[in-house]
């Protein structure tokens, strides 16, 4: 069941018989799951997949101590819970934070139990051995963060910069790729690979747009002009509606969501919006073309991939003649010159007479 994600962080493993054989023996990691400025989007995207299902995950994968959204304790009994949990497995659980973490005014934008949300994380974050941030939200600040920014939304990077903190950006990000995550650390207590934004690699390593299926028609120069016009109903690409694909890693246009094929943005004919990308997404306006880093040329310099044919002029076509006769003259006298028999009458480059008694 929980093959294919973990397949996602763990490529190096050989076979599905591996992979059972190492889950066998994982100890469930201890899971505490907050939620700050948030829709509450990246666990509804959780709750959608099947390899595992949600209820495989938690019961059988992970110990989920705490989430607020799932749990059915509230108010004091909540609260309890939480103090519980952070007590008995204090340096061993992961933290996972949903939603950003407003820092304006003290932080008095939120607050749960009495406490804000910037004491929480401290006081939580704090204790856990490691912190995973879902969602652009918890990233960096996400939908919270856009201009003008009124909490000063903050993403988990940003208060606990020295811990050990892995971002899963997107709105919502693909539940997948935080199953690989989860798994790999319940195996053996490390996280991918990231990249200097503390992603994993093996997720956003390549942009939408390499693997977007309407590339062939960015290639051709097919372009969506309004939504609804020829173009838009056949498929074409939407980079000239604001797609940001070409600015964008993540592994959208290769993993679908809600299990079913082509869920996603561009799947059902929207532009992507960025939303895995800190300079993009909530900050780049959503019609606004995105300038193309990798990509030598803009579609627009492209040469026209038909070209129509000319005409040749009677006195062109005579002129072309005249010079090649001209220059067939000029190689015939040449090689006569260089010809050592002077009554050597064979064709230039031809081998010489080669008789017998000669
Ligand atoms: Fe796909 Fe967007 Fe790239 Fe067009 S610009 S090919 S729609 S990712």
């Amino acid at each position: 069941m929980v093959a294919a994600p973990f397949g996602l962080a763990l490529t190096d493993m050989a076979s599905p018989e591996a992979v059972a054989a190492v889950l066998g023996k994982v100890v469930r990691p201890a899971v505490i799951w907050l939620h700050f400025q948030d829709c509450t989007g990246c666990t509804e995207s959780l709750l959608q997949t099947s390899h595992p299902g949600f209820a495989d995950l938690i019961l059988n994968v992970i110990s989920l101590e705490y989430h607020e959204t799932l749990m059915a304790g509230s108010g004091l009994q909540a609260r309890q819970a939480l103090d519980e949990a952070v007590k008995r497995y204090a340096g061993k659980f992961i933290l996972v934070v949903e939603g950003s973490i407003p820092t304006g005014a003290q932080g008095i934008y939120m607050k749960t139990g009495g406490r804000t949300a910037m004491e929480i994380l401290n006081d939580v974050g704090g204790k856990a051995a490691a912190i995973i941030a879902i969602g652009s939200c918890a990233s960096w600040g996400g939908i919270p963060s856009a201009d003008p920014d009124p909490t000063g939304a903050v993403g988990v990077a940003d208060l606990l910069p020295e811990h050990s903190i892995i971002n899963i950006p997107g709105c919502p990000p693909n539940p997948y790729t935080m199953l690989g995550v989860v798994l790999q650390y319940a195996t053996d207590g490390t996280f991918p690979e990231t990249d200097d934004q503390r992603r994993p690699k093996f997720a956003f390593d390549r942009d939408i747009h390499e693997h977007c299926p309407r590339r062939a028609h960015f290639d051709a120069g097919n372009f969506v002009k309004v939504y609804g016009d020829a173009g838009h109903r056949e498929g074409w690409c939407l980079y000239e509606m604001g797609c940001k694909g070409p600015d964008t890693h993540a592994g959208c246009s290769t993993r679908h969501f809600n299990e079913i094929p082509d869920v996603w943005p561009i799947g059902i004919g929207a532009p992507c919006i960025g939303c895995t990308e800190k300079a993009v997404a909530f900050k780049v306006p959503m019609f606004q073309v995105v300038q193309l880093h990798t990509i030598a040329a803009p579609p627009t310099s492209y040469a026209p991939i038909t070209t129509t044919r000319g005409t040749i002029s009677p006195l062109a076509t005579g002129l072309v003649g005249l010079g090649v006769g001209v220059l067939a003259t000029g190689g015939y006298v040449a090689s006569r010159k260089f010809s050592k028999k002077e009554d050597d009458e064979s064709a230039p480059g031809s081998k010489p007479d080669n008789k017998a008694g000669e």
